[in-house]
């Protein structure tokens, strides 16, 4: 029987990927929902060809040209928040979390709480409310299935491993593109060479939170949220090949690792067809092309992010979601060149550093998750001044 599917998200990269996958397999789908923001031609375009009951913009304004492009179809059009929130709560057998941002929280929160398959791309979810999250899948019977490409590999290493066997878990990045450049060039660095990725090919605001190593923080917090790990128990290591997707370090001091070419659709491909695995479109491994794998010790120095995650997870609470709309405000400052390169990561330490958001609350809440984004936003907005 065909299942039934939701794609938040679909015009993004990890969005379009997964539709990638579910085009190749048509009959075993059935599209409850697509949703973008802006790019409502590539949303209507998606929709002509999978055919979704629904399809939503979050963006107002183009709610008009949305419903132009898709008239006559038969497929219903909606607009705004309340719409995709209300989406988020229908409960289909398997719903893809790929918007980008603080904006995706609500929406994995709503998934969980249908007690369907919650396949996770959108880190911020976790690293914001973590906890919260958690606490909604236990209630409602929910299954989070991490789609990145660390979180996946890392899940698909513990099976058949007791809690007890593992001492760590090893987490690769591939250093982004400036990992070797000084301190000094990396200042001056303009928002499109930060956004050009040598491995990955991603949404433009991930790409500059791997030149950071931002997103590679944003890993770490979400691996100790999924697989219960402490701070000290996470290793990060640079791998620039990105061919190693993550390892476990077991007791005997024997490590596993999961390897593959870089290429998305292998993490939403599993989370799809889990517990099953199918045939997906992705390129063999050669190894004798390959020749060799490089791994090098991460330079806290040039790459502060790191160092802000390890503080993140031993505070807990709030301290993720302060990162994380610190981080965001950040780079929008950053993408307007208000800012420099280096300034986003110093800015993101003085907000987690500013003891006023500690009495929002246990960040187990959505109101105090919600007003510690807004906190670290307006922090961004009051200092970057600053830094210019
Ligand atoms: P993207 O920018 O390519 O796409 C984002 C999607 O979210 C688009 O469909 C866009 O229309 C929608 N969107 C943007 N702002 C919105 C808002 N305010 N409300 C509703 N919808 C909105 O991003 P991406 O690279 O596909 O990444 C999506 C998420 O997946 C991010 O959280 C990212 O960290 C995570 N992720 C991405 C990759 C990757 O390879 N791209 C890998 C692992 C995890
Ligand atoms: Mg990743």
């Amino acid at each position: 029987m065909a299942r039934r599917i939701s794609v938040f998200g679909s015009t993004g990269s990890i969005g379009q990927q997964t539709l990638d996958l579910i085009a190749r397999d048509r009959q075993n789908f059935e599209l409850f929902c697509l949703t973008g923001a802006r790019n409502v031609t590539l949303l209507a375009e998606q929709a002509k060809e999978l055919q979704p009951q629904i399809v939503i913009t979050a963006d107002d304004a183009s709610a008009g040209l949305l419903s132009e492009l898709l008239d006559g179809t038969g497929i219903k059009v909606q607009a705004g928040r309340t719409a995709l929130l209300s989406a988020a709560q229908e409960r289909v057998d398997w719903a893809m979390s790929s918007i980008v941002g603080f904006a995706g929280l609500e929406i994995s929160l709503e998934i969980a709480k249908t007690g369907g398959v919650l396949a996770l791309a959108n880190k911020e979810s976790l690293v914001c409310g973590g906890p919260l999250l958690r606490k909604e899948c236990a209630t409602y019977g929910a299954t989070l299935l991490p789609v990145d490409s660390e979180h996946s590999a890392i899940f698909q290493l513990l099976k058949g491993e007791v809690r007890g066997s593992v001492s760590s878990v090893i987490i690769t990045a591939s250093g982004g593109p400036f990992r070797s450049w000084s301190r000094e060039a990396m200042a001056g660095v303009t928002p499109a060479q930060a956004a050009n990725h040598p491995k990955w090919s991603m949404g433009q605001r991930i790409s500059i939170d791997s030149a950071t190593l931002f997103n590679k923080a944003l890993e770490v917090i979400e691996a100790k949220e999924i697989f219960d790990f402490s701070a000290n128990e996470i290793e990060v290591i640079i791998h620039p090949q990105s061919v190693i997707h993550s390892m476990i370090r077991l007791k005997d001091q024997m490590v596993l690792a999961h390897l593959g070419v870089p290429d998305m659709r292998a993490a939403i491909g599993y989370a799809l067809y889990y517990p099953d695995r199918s045939a997906i479109p992705v390129e063999p491994l050669d190894f004798a092309k390959l020749s060799k794998l490089d791994f090098e010790a991460p330079d806290i120095d040039r790459f502060p992010a790191l160092n802000l995650a390890k503080q993140v997870m031993d505070h807990g609470g709030l301290a993720g979601a302060v990162l994380n709309g610190a981080k965001e405000a950040a780079m929008d400052a950053f993408l307007t060149r208000e800012i420099g390169f280096l300034d986003m990561a110093d800015l993101v330490s003085d907000a987690l550093h500013d003891p006023a958001w500690q009495a929002l609350g246990r960040g187990d809440q959505i109101d105090q998750i919600v007003a510690a984004d807004r906190f670290s936003r307006d922090f961004v907005a009051a200092n970057k001044g600053q830094r210019s």
